[in-house]
């Protein structure tokens, strides 16, 4: 993801989804919708910090852990070691994504993600850097433990982050019978509904509904967001402020 981490890598993919927002728009918003400088900030400030801490937690964990399936894993065709790597992903990813809703210090981390009242490309940008540190750290912890090489986790992080951007996007495609087989704008909308709670997977929707909490719909999502937000503001979302105690009382 360094790749896009860069004014350039914000060029790119603006070039790539400002067009196919506008081409097919689910809702109709002005380019420089309410909230774009927050989310500006956080893919020049959250993203560099979430990449640091991570390649601390990943420098940690290659240094004290032994992997004890390694020989086994790594003797298994390309095609599988990827295949069973992304399973493991989105397991962990579903249950960790789980726990940020569920775990209110963990909740109030990941509410700045569902702050955004408009969702597009640039929103899926807005997340606090220990959001997606300790989703990566614990699935790296998992792979890194079975064997698997970190060149695939690299390669698979970077697959989902530009698959998650995809998500947010402000587009009125549907994909028939292929949504219940891989996660589209319509199922990651769901999950950011204001009246819906799950759809808490990244990639592979049939493990929502495994565990019970696919709620796709034909329709989408009248509105997004959260009563729970923090303040409109990039120095609110980092230092985690709740609405409530911000400013001097009266
Ligand atoms: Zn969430
Ligand atoms: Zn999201």
């Amino acid at each position: 993801m360094e790749l896009i981490r860069n004014p350039l890598g914000l060029l790119l993919l603006a070039a790539l989804f400002v067009p196919l927002e506008r081409l097919w728009p689910l809702h109709k918003t002005p380019l420089l919708r309410r909230g774009w400088k927050t989310d500006v900030a956080h893919f020049f400030c959250s993203h560099p910090l979430q990449q640091l801490a991570l390649v601390i937690a990943i420098g940690v964990i290659v240094s004290v852990v032994d992997p004890f399936a390694a020989s086994v894993v790594q003797r298994q065709p390309m095609v599988l070691q990827w295949l069973e790597a992304l399973l493991l992903l989105e397991f962990i990813g579903y249950g960790m994504h789980r726990a940020f809703h569920a775990v209110p210090t963990l909740w109030r981390i990941h509410a700045v993600h569902h702050s955004s009242e408009h969702l597009d490309w640039l929103a899926s940008l807005r997340v606090h850097p220990l959001d997606q540190t300790l989703t990566r750290s614990a699935q790296f912890l998992v792979l890194t433990l079975l064997g698997f090489p970190v060149t695939l986790f690299a390669g698979a992080s970077v697959l989902l982050g530009l698959w998650a951007i995809f998500l947010h996007a402000n587009v009125r495609f549907r994909f028939g019978v292929l949504e219940r087989v891989i996660a589209t704008p319509a199922f990651h909308h769901w999950h950011h509904a204001r009246d819906a709670r799950g759809n808490y997977a990244g990639l592979f929707p049939w493990v929502d509904s495994l565990f019970g909490t696919n709620v796709t719909s034909s329709a989408w999502p009248t509105a997004s967001g959260t009563d729970d937000a923090p303040p409109e503001r990039y120095w609110a979302h980092l230092t985690l402020r709740r609405k409530d105690v911000v400013g001097p009382l009266p």
